[in-house]
């Protein structure tokens, strides 16, 4: 039985389960033509709306963080259960998710100030909110590249660290 001390072997088919994960979604996006998985997007949306009363329970002016900050933080809570159990194949699933997640938020951010996208609720736009708070609402599509950069990334360097993994595990003859 494994323990904290002693991760999972990675097997071939676990890495190949991951990385076409991350290609099939990536895929899905694209053939979308907006931007959007299905499924998993919806998913995204309603940890999000649930994050936006929460976190009003305890501040109204924090509301229009909470979608974000939960539709990020489920993910990285699920990868972080992960690592710490020492399930590499979890935790690179998690991180992937996270990617994506932070793609869903760039999209919702590049709409800052066109407001193409429909709003669940007709409520405000988080977006146009926060960048108008912080004084950057002109720099929205900007913003919103660098952290779609940054989930194109991780969506990539997850599978690859996968990878090594696998091949540090065969090497190893385990
Ligand atoms: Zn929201």
């Amino acid at each position: 039985m494994p323990t904290d001390s002693a991760p999972r072997p990675v097997t071939l088919t676990a890495f190949l389960g991951v990385a076409g994960f991350a290609l099939l979604i990536t895929i899905v996006r694209f053939k979308s033509g907006q931007d959007w998985v299905p499924i998993l997007d919806s998913a995204n949306l309603v940890i999000h709306e649930a994050g936006h009363p929460i976190v009003g329970l305890f501040s109204h002016r924090l509301m229009v963080y909470g979608g974000t900050l939960f539709q990020l933080l489920f993910p990285a809570l699920v990868t972080f259960h992960f690592k710490r159990g020492g399930d590499a194949v979890g935790y690179v699933f998690g991180l992937v998710w996270l990617g994506e997640n932070l793609l869903n938020v760039a999209r919702y951010m590049a709409d800052a100030r066109t407001h193409l996208l429909p709003l669940v609720g007709g409520g405000e736009h988080d977006w146009s909110e926060i960048f108008s708070r912080w004084g950057v609402l002109d720099s929205d599509t900007a913003i919103a590249g660098f952290t779609a950069f940054l989930g194109w990334s991780l969506m990539a360097a997850a599978p690859a660290r996968l990878f090594k993994a696998w091949l540090d595990t065969s090497q190893n003859g385990v």
